[in-house]
């Protein structure tokens, strides 16, 4: 997962150790490498910039170069940087409710937003409560067909009329039918499209407003870099988001989406996807993102 930026960051800090003493002027040098880094791992550029800003004015100007261990010191503050940029202490709790709770689930066509349904679902599985599917894209004839697939797959029912063309009427059937048979956690799997468009906006504002929702997330691919982003700030807008899920880490994406979507958003990751399997969903934790990334 994000290897070159793992590599390009581990080839800054080993430039600094390969130096005898430390100076100022070697230790811009090897921040110089940090910035490249996450500049060819495609992290928004306004992240960056804020990021440099940060390491710098700590690495620079507050004694570490006089300090025993510089090198390990400058780990630590770029360690915290991407704490920060990741989303601080944000958690990945569905903070589920004691009776039922509604996760409405949104995202472009091919994001992965079916597929992390069923992961979620299973994952909540896990914790011994009972979830309920609810096929409300009714945009794509194969959707409903899909979501009954990966249900079964996860072991979950699924909620789907036969012929139904309103999604608002479909998910308000769905939570009244999980009140009555003692379902835990509804999730909605609302219509995507190949690209954000005033119909599908309108169609998740008023599920969102008529169905009322406890969280609504939304499914972003994680190899789609600046695009993510940019779909994470017109959903929110649409929406006011509780979180991203961001989907395919697994795959050779360089993790711009992952480190700009909440400096740039104010979004928080909750949940990342790193396999098509099921089980290939993780709680997503800002400081074991941080580690992991500096190996
Ligand atoms: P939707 O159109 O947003 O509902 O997308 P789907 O759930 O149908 O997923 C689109 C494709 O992405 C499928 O082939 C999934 O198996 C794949 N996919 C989804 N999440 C992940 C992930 O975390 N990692 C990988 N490698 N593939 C994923």
């Amino acid at each position: 997962m994000l290897d070159s930026l793992q590599d390009g960051l581990r080839s800054a800090f080993k430039t600094l150790r390969g130096q005898g003493r430390l100076t100022e002027s070697n230790m811009r040098e090897g921040l110089k490498m940090v910035e490249n880094a996450l500049l060819e791992a495609d992290v928004s550029y306004s992240v960056v910039k804020d990021f440099m800003q940060n390491v710098t004015d700590k690495a620079i100007g507050q004694d570490v170069l006089k300090s025993l261990k510089p090198e390990q010191q400058l780990v630590g503050i770029v360690q915290q940087a991407l704490i920060d940029i990741l989303g601080g202490d944000s958690d990945p709790s569905l903070h589920l409710k004691p009776d039922v709770t509604v996760l409405m689930m949104c995202g472009l066509q091919g994001a992965g937003k079916t597929t992390t349904c069923g992961k979620l679902a299973r994952l909540i599985g896990t914790e011994g409560k009972k979830t309920l599917l609810v096929a409300a894209d009714l945009q794509r004839p194969a959707a409903v067909q899909q979501l009954h697939i990966v249900g079964e797959s996860v072991n979950t029912p699924v909620y789907s009329e036969e012929g139904a063309s309103d999604p608002i009427a479909v998910c308000q059937n769905a939570v009244k039918h999980a009140r009555d048979n003692g379902i835990d956690v509804v999730i909605l799997d609302t219509a995507g499209r190949l690209a954000i468009d005033e119909e599908l906006m309108n169609q998740l504002k008023t599920i969102d407003l008529k169905v009322q929702p406890d969280q609504v997330y939304l499914v972003v691919d994680g190899m789609t870099g600046q695009d993510a982003v940019n779909s994470a700030k017109a959903f929110n807008d649409a929406l006011e988001l509780d979180g991203v899920m961001m989907t395919k880490l697994d795959g050779d994406a360089r993790g711009g989406a992952l480190l700009s979507v909440k400096h740039v958003t104010g979004v928080p990751i909750k949940f990342i996807g790193v396999s098509e399997h099921m089980d290939g969903l993780e709680p997503f934790h800002p400081d074991r993102m941080a580690s992991r990334i500096l190996g």
